[in-house]
């Protein structure tokens, strides 16, 4: 069986940055799973996945726009500290939920100046090339109700 779209898809990986820093991985842990060819991944590793059979590895190499997309600086906003309900401590680093026009959004905090709190909503991994290494575990077909929902249910995805 090879990966084409409406494939439930296991894969191991390791994700690292230009520096060889590792940003990411599933060793020790579950393998990802996810459904090929809806955008469950992002585009670069879902298409270097394209036809691959289970035990293949190959190491893929995305640029930003086939990844978490650019830094785009006009999403680093200023925002009043009392806007922070409930929350004692403001600090960098520290990431929420807010919503957006777009629906729920992560942002990180990157400075505090002040009254004022510096909010990033860029993707923590915007910007950024990423090199995945990875290997193909499992390949089966998806049932009807996983196509219905656009997502993989069971060991490694939705339980509901
Ligand atoms: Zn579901």
């Amino acid at each position: 069986m090879q990966i084409e779209s409406n494939k439930v898809v296991s894969i191991h990986y390791k994700l690292t940055n230009d520096d060889g820093d590792i940003l990411d991985s599933s060793e020790g842990q579950e393998p990802l799973t996810y459904l090929h060819g809806l955008g469950n991944i992002i585009p670069g590793l879902e298409n270097a996945l394209n036809d691959r059979i289970v035990g293949d590895k190959f190491t893929v190499t995305i640029a930003p726009a086939e990844g978490y997309g650019e830094r785009d600086n006009e999403m680093v906003q200023s925002v009043p500290k009392n806007s922070f309900q409930g929350v004692d401590e403001i600090l960098p680093g520290m990431q929420f939920q807010a919503q957006s026009p777009d629906g729920m959004q992560l942002v990180t905090v990157i400075d505090v100046d002040g009254d004022e709190v510096i909010l990033d909503g860029n993707h923590p991994m915007a910007g950024i090339t990423l090199t995945f290494d990875v290997e193909v575990t499992e390949i089966r077909d998806a049932t009807t109700e996983e196509l219905e929902h656009g997502h993989v249910h069971g060991p490694g995805g939705h339980h509901h």
